[in-house]
């Protein structure tokens, strides 16, 4: 790992002690769900519905008891819902009949299901199952492309560049640091570059200030 990544890492883990996934979860069955929900959506309104839903379906058979529309119901204050709900009650179906009614540990397998793209596959493999996974949601990619830590024009190429510049014990601490640090400093708009620990390493701060 280049010197200057490994300063801006250490720097952001140091900022960001308590960083962590923020969606509410107790199994990876209910990560799972939740990340699902979670496209183009908060995790703040995510938790509000996972917070009430998951007292009374928080494991794949009681949510198998559920008929489409009912999910619909339960989770229509999220955007995507129809879509999602459709998701989810085939990703159940598919989980019960194909995977013993157990959340795959594997990627591959995981991506398979209705919903699950690469993010939501690393971010679960990331949480539940000790996998180092870069999850490249809106924040990952906006801050790690403004610092320089990656220099790509997509998801997918933001991911491997910083898999490929960041040493792979690292790769989930500064997922969750990465996220913190752009929900609470480096914001899409108006980004708060005065008060960042990491300014004097950053391209964005170097090009327009020099
Ligand atoms: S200096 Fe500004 S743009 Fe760079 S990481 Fe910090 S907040 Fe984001």
């Amino acid at each position: 790992m280049k010197k200057e990544i490994k300063i801006i890492v250490d720097t952001l883990i140091k900022t960001y002690p308590d960083a962590r996934c923020e969606l509410l979860y107790e199994t990876p069955f209910q990560l799972l769900i939740a990340t699902v929900l979670s496209a183009q959506t908060t995790d703040k309104k995510v938790n509000e519905v996972t917070e009430k839903l998951f007292k009374t379906h928080g494991d794949l058979n009681s949510f198998l008891t559920l008929t489409e529309e009912e999910l619909r119901e339960k989770i229509k204050v999220i955007g995507l819902y129809k879509t999602k709900s459709k998701n989810i009650m085939n990703l159940c179906k598919i989980l019960k009949e194909k995977f013993n009614g157990e959340v795959p540990k594997e990627r591959d397998l995981l991506i398979t299901l209705p919903g699950v793209g690469r993010k939501t596959a690393n971010v679960v493999i990331s949480n539940c199952f000790g996998v180092q996974a870069f999850a490249v949601d809106v924040h990952v990619f906006r801050v790690s492309n403004r610092i320089g830590l990656a220099k790509a024009n997509t998801p997918e190429k933001t991911e491997l560049e910083l898999m490929k510049n960041i040493d792979e014990n690292l790769w989930t601490i500064c997922h969750h640091t990465i996220i913190f640090h752009g929900r609470r400093c480096c914001t899409s708009r108006n980004p708060k570059c005065e008060e960042c620990t990491i300014k004097s390493y950053c391209n964005y701060y170097k090009n327009k200030h020099l």
